[in-house]
């Protein structure tokens, strides 16, 4: 694992000599990670995330996947779609930064991912940070164009809807996204208009209940959160007769209309190699 992380690190180390390819050539990973950088706004930021995770920059492309999370399910896919590269937006080894702790080095399921990554020779390239703080942030740009509700505010993202009953929305939530298990916090009759996103697994309690607590909203969009957190202030909020609601609707289905942004951001300036979005299937399933 080590070796491929190194690796990948030497190969972006070569890339201004690298780039120097003619413009009709195949492009190459690491060409297509230079062409990502130049277009971001204002500017790309070197993060820790944002890097090539395993594969050979110098490979040259036959076709790019974008993705939300990385399963053996998109493994698959984007083979059979003949993309050699895949463009995900969380990590693909089960942790935060892609390097397996000590006890997960000789991991069964680990390894059969790894080899079949290695097999197929895939790139795999992480865009997670950039692809917030682009101008404006794909991942809230995907979600609002998705559910195609107006934006009335980007700091936080806050959209207007229809006036509903909370009951009604979270149905519709639920039809939208085609999943299973949405939960939802708040009087069941309570009319929403106003809703903040905070998609994802968003880092600091601020960006939950700072935009929960503002008068111009009445709900939060929120993929998770700590059960201590936005459950329970939604719900004592509730309790104290305040009009406050919190709906959850998962990480991935939170956040994977931005990869969907993402491709077709990136057909905008990638034109001799086909683009495609790849969908997550739904991972779980609740008891009827
Ligand atoms: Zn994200």
């Amino acid at each position: 694992m080590k070796y491929f992380f190194l690796t990948a690190v030497m190969f972006v180390g070569f890339k201004t000599i690298l780039y120097a390819q003619s413009a009709s050539t195949p492009l190459t990973a690491l060409q297509t990670i230079e062409l990502i950088k130049q277009h971001v706004q204002p500017q790309w930021f070197d993060t820790r995330t944002d890097t090539i995770i395993t594969g050979n920059g110098s490979d040259t492309l036959k076709g790019i996947a974008t993705c939300m999370f990385i399963d053996m399910n998109i493994l698959q896919q984007a083979v059979a779609a003949n993309c050699n590269m895949i463009i995900t937006h969380e990590p693909t080894f089960y942790n935060a930064n892609d390097n397996p702790p000590d006890f997960m080095k000789e991991d069964k399921v680990l390894k059969e991912k790894m080899d079949y990554i290695n097999e197929h020779r895939l790139i795999i390239f992480r865009f997670h940070d950039n692809a917030h703080r682009n101008r404006p942030d794909q991942v809230m740009q995907g979600l609002a164009d998705d559910l195609g509700w107006k934006v009335v505010n980007q700091s936080p993202w806050i959209l207007e809807v229809k006036k509903q009953k909370l009951s009604a929305l979270a149905k519709n939530l639920e039809k939208h996204f085609n999943t299973e298990g949405i939960r939802v916090t708040g009087d069941p009759d309570l009319e929403i208009s106003r809703l903040a996103l905070v998609p994802g697994l968003a880092p600091t309690l601020q960006m939950h209940l700072g935009a929960l607590q503002r008068d111009d909203v009445d709900a939060i969009l929120v993929g998770e959160a700590r059960e201590w957190e936005d459950y329970i202030y939604a719900r004592d909020a509730t309790e104290q007769g305040k009009k406050k609601a919190a709906i959850f609707i998962g990480h991935m289905h939170s956040e994977e209309p931005g990869m969907k942004y993402c491709a077709d951001w990136l057909q905008t300036f990638i034109k001799n190699v086909p683009v495609r979005f790849l969908k997550d299937e739904n991972f779980w399933w609740s008891p009827k």
